[in-house]
């Protein structure tokens, strides 16, 4: 599978999952032209872009849903909820209701919804499958339910929101009623607070961990960095921002990387030297 973040932060989410020719999209909350633009940067053809999942009406989320679909006549899958708090009046034929937990099929993608908690009207996350490799792209979490642990539980590679560090916020300039809307089990998480949630529920099948959704005042890249790095050794780690896109990661050079690490160390293992049947 391929994937990036073509956007990630306070200010703007787009995140692009493909298997073969079938891609989605989640959210897009960042304007066409930002989308067009880091497409076009890693070589992704915005028509390959089966539908659209959207994850809750937060501006963020949204912001160039409306221009997309219509530019590209792909349908937008969001709950009920999110599209009447979203108060986007898209073209009927493009829209898809859906319930926080339904399975949708997109060619060779099965795109799981994982309702959770977040101060909007019925938001949900999305785990995306090709039957193989799972795809967790969790941002905005009020708190860890049942639902994401099960979800981390589940992932190859790992998209994760580390909103804030707890620090920043509480001396930052923001007001009090926003620390706590961030911070009351209905915003964000913390570094923290993701950090003991990844090293709770990752299992030795997470190849890669992402964190994103990054707070513009109250959190830093090295800072996320630092927390995270000295527990990524055995996996592959990145930060995406909201400046610019990611790389297209390609999950086929995990495996094989790690199959060639078990072999070698097999080999190492047993001190012979043999040389794999092509
Ligand atoms: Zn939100
Ligand atoms: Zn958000």
């Amino acid at each position: 599978m391929r994937y990036c973040a073509l956007a990630s932060g306070s200010n703007g989410n787009c995140y692009y999952i493909a298997e073969g020719k079938d891609a989605v999209l989640i959210d897009i909350g960042i304007n066409t032209k930002h989308v067009e633009q880091r497409m076009a940067n890693v070589g992704i053809d915005p028509a390959s872009v089966k539908a659209i999942f959207i994850t809750h009406e937060h501006t963020d989320h949204i912001r160039g849903v409306t221009v997309f679909c219509k530019r590209y006549q792909i349908p937008v899958y969001m709950t009920a909820g999110s599209y009447r708090g979203s108060r986007l009046k898209l073209p009927e034929n493009l829209v898809r209701i859906i319930r926080g937990d339904d399975e949708i099929a997109v060619g060779s993608l099965t795109i799981r919804g994982i309702p959770k908690y977040h101060d909007a009207q019925e938001p949900c996350s999305f785990l995306v499958s090709n039957g193989d490799i799972n795809i967790g792209v969790l941002t905005d979490i009020g708190r860890i339910c049942d639902n994401i642990k099960h979800a981390i539980r589940q992932v190859d590679i790992l998209l994760l929101e580390a909103n804030y560090d707890e620090e920043l916020l509480d001396t930052g300039s923001y007001p009090f009623f926003l620390k706590n809307r961030i911070r009351n089990g209905w915003g964000h998480l913390s570094n923290r607070m993701a950090l003991e949630t990844f090293l709770e529920y990752r299992t030795p099948r997470l190849q890669h961990l992402i964190l994103g959704h990054l707070s513009g005042q109250n959190n830093k890249v090295e800072l996320v960095q630092q927390a995270f790095s000295l527990y990524c050794k055995d996996i592959r780690l990145s930060v995406a921002t909201r400046r610019q896109e990611t790389e297209l990661f390609d999950s086929q050079f995990f495996f094989v990387e790690k199959h060639e690490k078990h072999f070698v160390h097999q080999l190492c293992y047993q001190g012979t030297i043999v040389f794999p049947e092509s």
